[in-house]
């Protein structure tokens, strides 16, 4: 095992610190490089594609708020800086897998919560970066929500 350039990818959920720790670990014991990502998802995919309002100001402001919380982790990781810290906006899996691809990543690290069943029907997006990723994709688990 021995990975050169790591991308952690995060959702900036209180789980996303977890998954980060353990890039960080990891890409010291393999003296590896390190990148982040994070995708913000366009507001009307969220809303299903046609939406009869203007949500530009309302997605400007969730990408701001992005880029200030990746802000927040380069100035508390010295693994991180702004040239390794990536902000995309676009579907999560396509957005990692271009990243990682154009970046010459050779692992990518999620957080899993191993959800199972009807849960699992609802969407993973550690499942769906696994599924024709350009590399291998370390999931790093997580306790399942309540
Ligand atoms: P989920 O399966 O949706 O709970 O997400 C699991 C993992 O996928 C997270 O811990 C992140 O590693 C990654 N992920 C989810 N959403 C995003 C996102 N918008 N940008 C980057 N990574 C994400």
């Amino acid at each position: 095992m021995n990975y050169q350039h790591l991308l952690v990818a995060v959702d900036m959920t209180d789980d996303c610190h977890t998954v980060i720790q353990r890039a960080i670990e990891l890409a010291h014991s393999c003296q590896a490089r390190l990148s982040l990502v994070h995708v913000v998802e366009p507001m009307s995919m969220a809303f299903g594609g046609d939406v009869p309002m203007d949500l530009s100001a309302l997605q400007q402001q969730q990408i701001d708020q992005a880029r200030a919380q990746l802000d927040g982790f380069t100035a508390s990781h010295a693994e991180l800086t702004k040239d390794n810290t990536h902000l995309a906006f676009g579907q999560p899996r396509q957005e990692i897998h271009r990243l990682a691809s154009e970046q010459g990543c050779d692992l990518i690290v999620v957080g899993s919560h191993g959800r199972h069943g009807l849960a699992l029907l609802l969407g993973s997006t550690s499942n769906d970066v696994l599924h024709g990723a350009p590399c291998d994709v370390l999931a790093v688990h997580l306790k399942k929500p309540e």
